[in-house]
């Protein structure tokens, strides 16, 4: 689960990192208040969305007086933010954060995040803050350092001046940064953080060490035991059918081909996507209905792949193991008649019940083609969309 940049800081300001003051504004008027109470005389007005670049994007706005951040405010709010990490439909801004405006002497770049290679937290500090780390680390990856944690001593000293250093702080930022470490990484270990990114890190005028941006990112399969961070949620930046699938109990991921998928397990949801691919194919989602999925639950997960407006065809593959093949062939039966299919059907059934499931189907008076393996339901598929293209 993502949060938006002013959630991150407020978290982890209680971590002890320092972050400039600021307030959220759902309004023009609360921005307007809100710029009162930092009292100035500069400040940034910035867009609040679950993506990056909104600086280049114009989402990032440095001002000078409280009419301007009216003005600003005015502007951004309901604006419909595009930067490179939205796509180009781009994001409808909501609400914004007013911050205290920064001398900024120095843009760093600092992130964390659990590394699978290795199971552990990881740490990339980069001199080269503010812009595309990505861009950083095609063009120059030796101004990237990478620093692992091992878990069973925790952020150490040793591990958080190496750090410090591998931002290029000297003298006493040195010991800023490494209070600054200690409290993203407590602050990570504590919220189960995925992921979190600071830039840019800036080193102020002044020599203060501070977080003028954060991403932060959850493990959806740990909130259970942080419901303060859960509530954090903002449905407004989630996609609408992924929403209604995790209501409903369904693993649904919207992608951009134009088959759409219907699958029972992660792990042939994946291998009927590959496949598909290998047809040459594009799969419009992945989809697992689960184990124990019932009549009502393919009737919605077939609904939901048939709102996405660029599925031209779909596929069922299911192996009925728990769930039964005719309880699968009632539900993709009862759901074709209920929403007026009108693109072509492949269906492929293994398992418990199958030539009962498949009997259903071809008396449904449907014009669903069956198959008969994964292999030749995707040859079959790419070969309808095909021809209906
Ligand atoms: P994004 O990464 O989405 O573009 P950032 O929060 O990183 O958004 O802001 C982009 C740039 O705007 C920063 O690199 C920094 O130069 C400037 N900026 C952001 N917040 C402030 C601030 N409080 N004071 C001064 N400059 C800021
Ligand atoms: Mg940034």
């Amino acid at each position: 689960m993502n949060i938006h940049e002013h959630q991150a800081k407020e978290i982890l300001a209680r971590y002890g990192v320092s972050v400039p003051r600021g307030h959220v504004a759902y309004s023009v008027d609360e921005a307007v208040q809100a710029a009162e109470k930092l009292g100035g005389p500069v400040w940034v007005v910035k867009a609040q969305i679950h993506a990056g670049g909104r600086g280049k994007g114009g989402g990032v706005k440095v001002v000078k007086s409280i009419d301007e951040v009216r003005g600003t405010a005015e502007a951004m709010l309901g604006m419909t933010l595009v930067t490179h990490q939205t796509g180009p439909a781009g994001k409808q801004v909501g609400r914004l954060y007013i911050e205290e405006g920064c001398d900024i002497a120095r843009e760093l770049y600092l992130s964390a995040l659990v590394d699978r290679g290795s199971s552990r937290v990881a740490f990339m500090a980069s001199t080269e803050g503010g812009m595309d780390i990505e861009e950083v680390a095609a063009r120059t990856p030796e101004k990237i350092i990478t620093v692992t944690i091992d878990p069973a001593v925790g952020m150490q000293g040793f591990y958080a001046r190496q750090i410090a250093f591998g931002l290029g702080l000297t003298g006493d930022q040195v010991r800023a940064g490494v209070k600054f470490i200690g409290g993203l990484y407590d602050a990570m270990i504590d919220t189960d953080a995925s992921m979190l990114e600071i830039n840019p890190l800036v080193v102020t005028g002044d020599g203060a060490v501070i977080a003028l941006d954060a991403k932060m990112n959850f493990d959806d399969n740990a909130l259970y035991r942080h419901k303060d961070i859960e509530a954090l949620r903002d449905e407004t930046e989630e996609d609408p059918a992924e929403l209604e699938a995790a209501q409903s109990e369904l693993n649904y991921i919207k992608l951009d081909g134009n088959i759409g998928c219907m699958v029972n397990g992660a792990g042939l949801a994946m291998a009927t996507m590959d496949i598909i691919k290998l047809r040459g194919g594009e799969p419009a989602n992945f989809l697992d209905v689960g184990g124990g999925a019932t009549k009502e639950r393919v009737t919605k997960a077939f609904k939901i792949i048939l709102s996405d407006e660029n599925v031209e065809g779909i596929l069922v593959n299911i192996f009925g193991g728990i769930m039964r093949c005719d309880v699968i062939a009632e539900g993709v039966v009862a759901a074709a008649k209920e929403v007026s299919l009108n693109v072509p059907l492949v269906v492929r059934l293994e398992g418990t019940n199958v030539e009962l499931g498949k009997r259903i189907l071809a008396e449904s008076g449907l014009p669903i083609v069956s198959a008969d393996d994964l292999g030749d339901a995707a040859v079959k598929i790419v070969q309808a969309v095909k021809e209906a293209a």
